[in-house]
């Protein structure tokens, strides 16, 4: 049975921060999701002994381990080792491995270097899990009551297995039933939230003693809301309580809400824009294209988006959208609202909804820093609009803090926000940071 799992991510390239962990992020859902709750998520060098007494630790403690990386043919790969260490078992050549690893270098037209060999070791006592997408295979094993997978470190290797030769055998207990429902929202910030939570009809929705268990994580300007379930009752009968929070919840900020689980801005609005068979284009300064950027990475963009311009000079808003050139500053002394205004952020939406023969346009212009702010306008001063076809123009300021990098997303996000605002008909909400909404 499968009640609990540890998570391990294995590589000097982890622990150092040179590479995003993004393996145990991807196993912790898929665990959850197949009703395992992760309790431990631990990232170690590549030091075989640290690998083999994490291995002895966690075995004592949860069912189940699944460790990425480290399965690799050089020397600083050292899983494999560690894993028969902790087994007190010696590696032996496992021949199908080693056909099957000749052969993926075979279907690629070269031939396999005596390194890879490795490769094909095990623990005399474990299995091996093979690899249809690199040469590392996996390797399953068991440790007192507890069942390890190794897998390998690349993402697009370890998914797949994962799918395929660790999903179908793992056991979760059938008599627990885990259940999680994500609300995410724009507009609140994390303690405006958990003061409505407190308030609550039925008591605090946010206390930790209560199941489903309620809590928020703030990410920039979007705060999710999970209500997550773990105990014995039937699948059905932990629906409806989560249910019963969900309705909780949207009533006391429904408004705020403008999706659930997967969903992103990007995906709603481009999911919305398809339903309604309507289009929209970016003008982008201080953001450099990174609303564009969001908003094509959802698949079935081609069908919603139609062009997104990166106007960082004035004269590329004058000459690509037809911003009026009168609107910039030529003097020091000039009257002219300037690059950062609302009256520009306004035309390039304008302009460029025009151009591209889109609904609606975002557009974005203001200071990321860290140079070029002033008193009037300091960095973090950020104008969005939107405008179109397809709506009044909706144009406001808003003033950011923080680093260029979180100037530059949360002012993608307050773009996305804003649109999403005029889809759903919710204008009246106020976004975190606005500092007004501009007349234009
Ligand atoms: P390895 O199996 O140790 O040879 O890992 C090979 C490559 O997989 C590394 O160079 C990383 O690019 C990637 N990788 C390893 N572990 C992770 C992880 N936890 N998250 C994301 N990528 C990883
Ligand atoms: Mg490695």
């Amino acid at each position: 049975m499968h009640r609990i799992a540890a998570i391990i991510s294995q590589g000097d390239e982890i622990v150092i921060g040179q590479t995003l962990d993004t393996n145990s992020r991807w196993i912790a859902a898929r665990l959850l999701a197949a009703g395992i709750s992760p309790v431990e998520h631990v990232s170690l060098p590549d030091d075989r002994i640290a690998i083999a007494t994490t291995f002895a630790r966690l075995s004592g403690k949860v069912d189940l381990i699944l460790c990425s990386g480290g399965l690799g043919p050089t020397a600083d790969d050292l899983t494999r080792f560690a894993l028969a260490d902790v087994l007190e078992d010696t590696l032996v050549e496992d021949a199908q491995s080693l056909r099957q690893i000749e052969a993926w270098f075979a279907a690629r037209g070269r031939q396999m270097v005596d390194l890879n060999k490795v490769q094909a070791m095990r623990p005399t006592t474990a299995t091996m899990l093979p690899n249809l997408h690199g040469t590392a295979p996996g390797i399953r094993a068991r440790l007192g009551r507890c069942d390890i997978f190794c897998l390998p470190g690349p993402p697009r290797e370890l998914t797949p297995m994962f799918e395929s030769l660790v999903l179908p055998h793992l056991e979760p207990d059938r008599t627990r039933t885990v259940r999680v429902r994500v609300l995410h929202t724009i507009g609140l910030g994390e303690s405006e939230i958990a003061g409505r939570f407190r308030a609550a009809p039925g008591g605090d929705l946010m206390d930790r003693n209560r199941s489903p268990l309620v809590g928020t994580t703030a990410s920039n300007s979007v705060v999710s809301c999970r209500i997550r379930y773990e105990g014995p009752l039937s699948s059905s009968e932990a629906d409806s309580l989560v249910a019963r929070d969900e309705a909780t919840i949207r009533s006391l900020i429904g408004e705020a809400i403008f999706g659930e689980d997967e969903d992103t801005l990007a995906s709603v609005i481009v999911n919305t824009l398809k339903a309604r068979r309507q289009s929209v284009a970016t003008v982008e300064s201080c953001t450099g294209g990174l609303i564009a950027s969001q908003l094509t990475d959802i698949a079935g963009a081609s069908e919603v988006f139609r062009s997104g311009w990166v106007t960082y000079a004035n004269e590329a808003k004058v000459r690509e959208v037809g911003v009026p050139e009168t609107l910039f500053k030529d003097s020091p002394g000039s009257q002219a609202p300037g690059a950062v205004s609302a009256q520009v952020a306004h035309a390039m939406a304008l302009g460029g909804a025009r151009q591209a023969d889109a609904d609606f346009a975002i557009a974005v212009t203001g200071i990321a820093g860290p140079g070029g702010g002033s008193a009037e306008k300091p960095v973090g001063t950020v104008y969005v609009a939107i405008a179109g076809r397809g709506c009044d123009p909706d144009v406001r300021r808003f003033a950011f803090t923080g680093d260029r990098v979180a100037i530059r997303e949360w002012s993608a996000r307050a773009g996305l926000a804003m649109l999403w605002l005029t889809l759903s008909n919710r204008r009246s909400v106020k976004l975190l940071r606005q500092v007004e909404v501009a007349r234009v």
